[in-house]
């Protein structure tokens, strides 16, 4: 089976382009647009999703309190955050919350297949090759 993904990013354009890209590669690929949008498909599709790449930067519920309340309601989920910008204070804050991984746009694809992969083995062991 797949590994199944949710990306949450406010950018469009970006959303677009980087769910395309990873289905591609052969992962199952859903894209949401908000925070609120995020826990409103893991709600009602409870059992859809391994990993969420989650942008921290997002007007009205930003990546880190979205990052909260996933980790409270689902917390099988591995969420692996991205930023644009650099900054040690959202990792650790990520860290802090739950986060497996923290990345910062621009992001080559291979980096973030590498990451999506080790967060998905991080909670299968045995499920790689
Ligand atoms: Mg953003």
């Amino acid at each position: 089976m797949p590994i199944r993904l949710l990306v949450v990013d406010d950018e469009v354009d970006f959303l677009e382009s980087i769910v395309m890209r990873i289905k591609l590669r052969g992962f199952e690929t859903h894209g949401v647009t908000s925070g609120t949008a995020a826990l409103e498909h893991l709600e009602a599709n409870p059992d859809s999703t391994d990993i969420v790449m989650l942008d921290i930067k997002m007007p009205g519920m930003d990546g880190l309190e979205t990052l909260r309340q996933i980790k409270t309601s689902f917390p099988e989920l591995e969420v692996i955050v991205v930023t644009g910008h650099g900054s040690q204070e959202y990792n650790r804050l990520g860290r802090e919350l739950g986060a497996f991984d923290y990345l910062i746009k621009p992001i080559r694809l291979d980096t973030i297949l590498e990451r999506i992969e080790a967060a998905y083995s991080s909670r299968h062991p045995g499920s790689g090759d």
